[in-house]
């Protein structure tokens, strides 16, 4: 029995996570959940899953959860703020972490179950971004499991050679010769640069094919998403950033693809539904049901396109790429000058296309200044407050 803690399970990721886990009460289980608002929701998900804790930021969300419970028996055990959220990662009483919050405030969690050896189901690319030398070298000591759910390096990792899933490898697999991340292009993939200026977050958030959180939607639009993911591989398969390559798919049926030195290239297809990576991670060794409907008609699709992507009309993917290069403060920045910027932007403070210019601002900033060290949690977090702080500075303009 897969005992599973899901952190930000009232999420678009954390609720498809629980639709799967449902479907599965013969080897799996809640353990816990974790919310930072909706607690309503969150005391739902809690009375069905009955997760035997739950985590929520502070006396006044517990104070709602309580009020919110409608559940049979007696309600979970509460625990309170961003410690109990890491200390629960880490929880002797959970096997599994699905690690589904949001930005760089998942960090830590995702970290602690990285430490803790669990089998980690990584969502949260940010704690990548931010931390990808500790992260990876905390799933070596420990000996952790790392499945990535994000379902590009999902597809991935089911494209490898068996052979060469390590958890955390140190070099590219045998034999592969590039990484081929395929990208929607987002809403704006054929936009008139002209017309960015006056987006809403309405039309940023309206993705052609995925329905997810508002942060990662708007990142689709930039195509940030993508760098960021692009950094993601760099660190999840060891793989330099000059053998991994961005190709643009509008139809989002190929997840991404693994060229070999032989000339052959593994695709993995489906459906756009984040179910079927939660399921392979979840099921992993084995293929289990994820409730995705119907399957893959490609007699009805007709046809699949590809372009190159335009580095021109998306500065941000091209800022990604600058930001690997650049070395771990870079990446540090980039991360935290986007959420800065995607937050001004989704309230109304910002216009869309300011996104790349904060995160290219900060970049610059973070270049000018002398070199930090960034041994520890402590060390990245201090760095992303500064970046926050400085970017946060121009996103009131
Ligand atoms: P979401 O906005 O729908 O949900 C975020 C969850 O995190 C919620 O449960 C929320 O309560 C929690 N949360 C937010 N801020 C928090 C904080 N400061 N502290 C603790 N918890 C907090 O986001 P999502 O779309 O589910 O994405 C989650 C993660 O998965 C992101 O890192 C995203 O990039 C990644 N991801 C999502 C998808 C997708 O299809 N949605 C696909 C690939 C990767
Ligand atoms: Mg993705």
């Amino acid at each position: 029995m897969q005992r599973v803690v899901v952190l930000g399970s009232t999420g678009s990721i954390g609720v498809s996570t629980l639709d799967v886990i449902a479907r599965h009460p013969e080897r799996m289980s809640v353990y816990a959940l974790s919310a930072h608002s909706r607690m309503e929701q969150l005391a739902e998900q809690a009375a069905a899953s009955r997760a035997a804790v739950v985590v929520v930021p502070d006396d006044a969300a517990r104070g709602r959860f309580l009020a919110a419970w409608r559940g049979a028996g007696r309600p979970p055990e509460i625990r309170v703020g961003a410690q109990a959220l890491a200390d629960t990662a880490a929880d002797a009483g959970c096997d599994t972490v699905m690690a589904a919050i949001v930005g760089a405030a998942g960090l830590p969690s995702a970290l602690a179950a990285a430490r803790a050896g669990k089998r980690v189901l990584l969502a949260n690319k940010e704690a990548l971004v931010a931390a990808g030398p500790l992260f990876m070298q905390a799933v070596r000591e420990s000996g952790a499991e790392l499945l990535p759910i994000d379902s590009e390096h999902n597809a991935i990792f089911q494209c490898l050679p068996h052979g060469a899933r390590a958890s955390a490898p140190t070099e590219p697999a045998a034999g592969v010769r590039r990484l081929l991340l395929t990208a929607s292009g987002g809403p704006f993939r054929r936009a008139d640069p002209a017309d960015l200026e006056a987006v809403t977050p309405e039309q940023a958030c309206a993705h052609p094919n995925w329905s997810m959180g508002r942060k990662i939607s708007v990142d689709s639009a930039t195509m940030l998403n993508k760098g960021l993911e692009v950094i993601e591989a760099h660190w999840l398969f060891a793989m330099p950033p000059d053998r991994i390559e961005v190709v643009v798919h509008p139809q989002s049926v190929i997840h991404s693809m693994v060229e070999y030195e032989d000339g052959s290239v593994l695709a993995q297809l489906g459906q756009p539904d984040m179910r079927t990576p939660i399921a392979y991670a979840l099921g992993f060794p084995d293929r289990i049901a994820s409730g995705v409907p119907g399957a893959l008609d490609l007699a009805r699709l007709g046809r699949l396109d590809f372009e190159a992507p335009d580095f021109e009309r998306f500065p941000c993917l091209r800022l990604s790429f600058d930001a690997l290069r650049a070395g771990q403060a870079a990446s540090v920045a980039l991360n935290a000058a986007n959420e800065v910027a995607v937050q001004a932007f989704l309230e109304g403070r910002l216009p869309y296309t300011w996104i790349a210019r904060v995160i290219a601002a900060a970049l610059e900033w973070q270049a000018g200044r002398s070199s930090v060290t960034l041994g520890s949690l402590g060390d990245v977090l201090a760095l992303d407050a500064e970046v926050r702080a400085y970017a946060g500075n121009l996103a009131v303009a």
